[in-house]
């Protein structure tokens, strides 16, 4: 009798299944997923995070662990340049020492993980507004920014250090008390100088319509960051691996998708200056039309045509199509109708889970089915317009 170890059967079956099921396995991961897009790396990126070494609460090798623990490719640990209340505990006259801790465990860590993690030192400068709190990152040296009696010096010396400088949290209500994002003089100042580059449309729980505004009308790169201070965990309600999950949407910080030419701090920099990027928040992504469409046609791929079967039909001559939809991304899609056809399994509006297939039944009315088109309801391009894209069904 031939004898067939159960181990070899197990990996079978997982190759199997792995090619069934695209990227993920279909079962929750915590790993944050999203496909490459055409030329470009998907790289995903927290920019502004706090630790004890300014007003957060934790370590920042806790930081490290969290980004691993989500997948991401690059973080930069923002500390408030102004603002230090443990210093009576935690003593540190240097800036960049929490970058220096969490770039040393890192190195080491890298050596045992597959996605390797890059830390980007960075700085939060905290003034009041204006200019409110901006962060400067991919700095040589934090500590030439502090200049406590002027606003401007700061972001001067960032730029001078080549640093991708964004205003944080434009609409943050103790410095909007209506929590709309404006303009000041001194942003205005600031854009015309090319001394800022991005505005975060997405702050820790919070989106800015008004900011993704601004973002398209001067030309910012648009960032989404979680901004945290405790525990990812706790704050976005992220779920574990072994947890049994019933929710189609897992918590998850926001994060910025960056399309760089390859993984390396200098692409991520070339990126971010060019505006290419994507923001992952709750169910939304909010992107430039031109970063968002492809990176959706990329999530969204068609993986089957069938005739429908009918047992029913007398004549035997269906012009029913079953199309299969596979959403192989941790976006979930809100997909409205923009097809002569109806459907025969929807109404016009289809929601699509993530890491999942969606099988969709179109009455063609005998017509040629080349293209679907759909409007991405979660997909958001600028205030109230919503990308389309176009599925080829050939
Ligand atoms: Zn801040
Ligand atoms: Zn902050």
């Amino acid at each position: 009798m031939i004898k067939i170890n159960p181990t070899f059967l197990l990996c079978v079956f997982l190759l199997f299944n792995n090619q069934l099921y695209g990227q993920k396995q279909n079962k929750y991961e915590r790993k944050l997923f999203f496909p490459d897009i055409e030329n470009y790396k998907t790289l995903l990126t927290d920019f502004h995070q706090h630790t004890v070494f300014s007003d957060g609460l934790v370590w920042p090798t806790i930081r490290v662990d969290e980004a691993v623990r989500d997948g991401l490719d690059a973080i930069s640990l923002t500390e408030h340049l102004e603002y230090q209340p443990f210093s009576k505990d935690i003593p540190n006259p240097d800036r960049n020492r929490a970058y220096i801790v969490a770039n040393d465990f890192t190195e080491r860590l890298n050596k045992s993980i597959d996605k390797k993690l890059i830390i980007i030192n960075g700085q939060e400068i905290t003034r009041s507004m204006p200019p409110g709190h901006i962060n400067a990152i991919f700095l040589d040296d934090a500590n030439k920014l502090l200049h406590p009696n002027d606003s401007l010096k700061g972001i001067q010396e960032a730029n001078k250090q080549n640093a991708f400088v964004f205003w944080n949290h434009p609409a943050w209500p103790a410095q909007r008390s209506d929590g709309i994002a404006r303009l000041d003089e001194f942003h205005k100042y600031l854009i015309d100088k090319n001394l800022l580059h991005g505005i975060e449309v997405v702050n820790e729980l919070y989106f800015s319509e008004e900011a993704l505004d601004i973002a398209l009308k001067n030309n910012l790169t648009i960032m989404g960051t979680s901004d945290i201070h405790g525990l990812i965990d706790w704050l976005f309600k992220v779920p574990n691996d072994d947890e049994a999950l019933n929710t189609n949407s897992p918590g998850h910080r926001p994060i910025t998708m960056v399309f760089a030419k390859n993984k390396s701090k200098e692409s991520i920099k070339e990126a971010l200056f060019s505006g290419r990027t994507v923001v992952f928040y709750n169910e939304l992504l909010i992107g430039k039309e031109e970063n968002l469409k492809p990176l959706i046609q990329k999530c969204l791929l068609i993986n089957n045509i069938n005739d429908l079967e009918l047992g029913y039909s007398e004549d035997g001559k269906s012009t029913i199509k079953k199309i299969e939809i596979k959403n192989i991304s941790d976006a979930p899609f809100i997909l409205k109708n923009l097809n002569p056809f109806t459907f025969e399994t929807n109404s016009d509006i289809i929601s699509i889970n993530p890491n999942s297939t969606h099988t969709l039944a179109v009455k063609t009315k005998g017509e040629d089915l080349k293209n679907l088109e759909f409007e991405v309801l979660n997909g958001i391009i600028a205030p109230k317009e919503y990308v389309k894209i176009i599925l080829s069904v050939d």
